[in-house]
């Protein structure tokens, strides 16, 4: 027999329930723990009400929906939350021994109908009892609630932050070390430099500025040692990040290296780095397509060292530690030169032979940035334009009102036709085909119909370029105005976002980006031109006054009416 559960959430305000996880993280826990196991689950049922006092609402409601045979399990966080009085307990172990509950389940154990069980949870719910161990389980997933929701790191805090506890709310927090943080970064610092070598910057950490551990009570306050050093320049805590089993979480801590700047790391620590590097993002995914076969295009990150021994250039892989000529141990060198490439190329997905040739970022953006001049206007003469097309717009939908209006009646005309035609096929008078015979009649109905259908198009389609107005109009002026801007200045999405609205498949070919012009926006570098013909000074990228009628409205409008 399948067993249906509802899941049963409760949460007192009472101080011993003060470890008990809030109802919403109850809930969230249980929820998650019953897709993980594929339960069904008929309901979830939450009061923040006192288990000791009988009388609980949605308690009672439960059992009596449990009866009438709604479910036949429950799934709850601890089984104390079930019952903390005798009779609740009671209550739960009937059921039970009547067969109407198969089991109590909770993220540790079920209880089934045997005897053992049965013990055992009249145990659980009858004593409230706070042994360490059950306590401690709690924490664990109080933690966890912690770290993921709150983004606060648990435990002992790194190097360069230290445990308080907030001596009148009694919260606990951690802080930055005041005395060790600004010693740690300097550290950082100077190895970004590429003067030092790790080990050489940590001499100095030690022996020049006095770095010591924190002592506790079994150890501490020694110089840092090396391996500590490597954990603590290959630790992406200190960029934000925080990575423990439970997840990965960007955390709210004070931080003291970008991560541009750790990935440099990464890589200067040679045989002591990380062996893997952070995640990277992909610019432009999923934009762009190859012109030679059609696959996805996909970038790639790559780093170059060039030797500072014998001037070799050679690719820091994720194994490479050491200069493939002279041998030296990359986390030796001082004064390498880092270089870094984002290249693009074809995934070769579809033909493995295709021989489209790669092109880095820099290039690419340098031909996105060239389709963006085509179009940019000022907000000067963008806000100009808006308003005057506004203006035509008001007349335009007024024209377009009356041809819809025309072409409705049209259209109620060629159905009143056919009903008509009908009827006199069906008429008594005629019965031996006198008034309307069986060709005229499918002739007739076959034009009526394809007029029918060709109106409604009409109608439909005065519609969608009434609606297209407002597109045309202010959407494609702002993007016009802003994009260039924003594409030099915005962050990888806004980026990505602004590229993707000039096309959805763009191709890249012979290194070349092709680009649709069929997008609204190529009608204003249409309609640009135009004006510029006739006003060879006009500048629409400058911002000057638009306001003056010197330039000449009508060609902007024909261009923009997109008849
Ligand atoms: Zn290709
Ligand atoms: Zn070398």
């Amino acid at each position: 027999m399948k067993v249906k559960y509802f899941i049963y959430c409760r949460k007192s305000s009472e101080s011993e329930d003060k470890q008990i996880l809030s109802l919403p993280a109850q809930e969230r826990e249980l929820k998650t723990y019953a897709k993980e196991h594929d339960l069904d689950v008929v309901d979830v049922i939450s009061e923040s009400k006192s288990a000791f006092k009988m009388g609980r609402e949605g308690y009672s409601d439960m059992l009596a929906r449990i009866i009438k045979g709604e479910a036949n399990g429950i799934l709850c966080w601890h089984a104390n939350r079930l019952s903390r009085n005798a009779v609740d307990a009671g209550y739960v172990i009937y059921a039970l021994d009547q067969k109407q509950l198969l089991e109590i389940k909770t993220q540790g154990r079920t209880y089934y109908n045997t005897p053992n069980d049965k013990f055992l949870l009249g145990l659980e719910l009858g004593i409230s009892k706070k042994d360490s161990d059950e306590k401690s389980e709690n924490v664990k997933r109080g933690n966890r609630e912690k770290f993921l929701t709150r983004k606060e790191w648990i435990g002992l805090a790194k190097m360069g932050y230290v445990n308080y506890i907030e001596p009148y709310t009694k919260v606990k927090k951690i802080v930055v070390d005041k005395e060790r943080l600004p010693l740690l970064q300097r550290a950082v610092k100077l190895l970004l430099t590429g003067a030092y070598t790790p080990m050489e910057v940590l001499d100095k950490l030690n022996n020049e500025w006095g770095f010591r551990t924190r002592k506790t009570k079994k150890m501490g306050a020694k110089p840092m040692c090396a391996s500590g050093f490597y954990k603590f320049l290959s630790d992406p805590y200190y960029y934000g990040l925080m990575v423990r089993s439970e997840g990965e979480v960007w955390g709210h801590h004070q931080t003291i290296i970008t991560k541009a700047e750790f990935d440099r790391i990464q890589i200067m620590l040679g045989r002591h780095g990380r062996h893997s590097f952070t995640k990277h993002e992909f610019p432009y995914r999923g934009v762009l397509r190859c012109g030679g076969c059609g696959a996805a295009i996909t970038s790639e990150h790559k780093w170059q060292i060039i030797c500072p021994e014998c001037k070799t250039k050679f690719n820091r892989g994720q194994t490479t530690i050491q200069c493939p000529s002279c041998k030296t141990f990359v986390d030796q060198m001082k004064n390498y030169k880092l270089l870094h490439y984002v290249y693009f190329h074809c995934t070769k997905r579809a033909h493995p032979d295709c021989t489209e040739r790669s092109i880095t970022i820099e290039k690419l953006e340098e031909q996105i940035d060239n389709e963006l001049k085509r179009f940019e206007v000022s907000e000067s003469f963008k806000d100009w334009a808006i308003a005057h097309l506004n203006e035509l717009n008001d007349k335009e939908v007024d024209d377009r009102e009356t041809v819809r209006t025309n072409y409705k009646e049209a259209y109620d005309d060629c159905v009143k036709k056919l009903d008509n035609l009908f009827r006199m096929k069906i008429s008594p008078q005629n019965v031996n085909g006198d008034v309307i015979g069986e060709d005229q009649y499918i002739q007739e109905r076959k034009t009526l119909l394809a007029e029918k259908e060709d109106l409604l198009a009409k109608v439909n389609d005065t519609n969608k370029r009434m609606n297209d107005w407002y597109d045309l109009t202010e959407k494609t002026f702002n993007f016009a105005c802003y994009a260039r801007y924003w594409f030099a200045n915005g962050d990888l999405r806004t980026k990505t976002s602004i590229l993707s609205t000039l096309g959805s498949n763009l191709i890249l070919k012979d290194k070349k980006l092709l680009i649709d012009g069929h997008k609204p926006f190529f009608l204003i570098e249409k309609c640009l031109s135009s004006i510029k013909a006739e006003v060879p000074e006009f500048e629409p990228a400058k911002n000057i006054d638009f306001t003056s009628q010197m330039y000449s409205l009508p060609a902007i409008a024909s261009h923009l009416l997109g008849d």
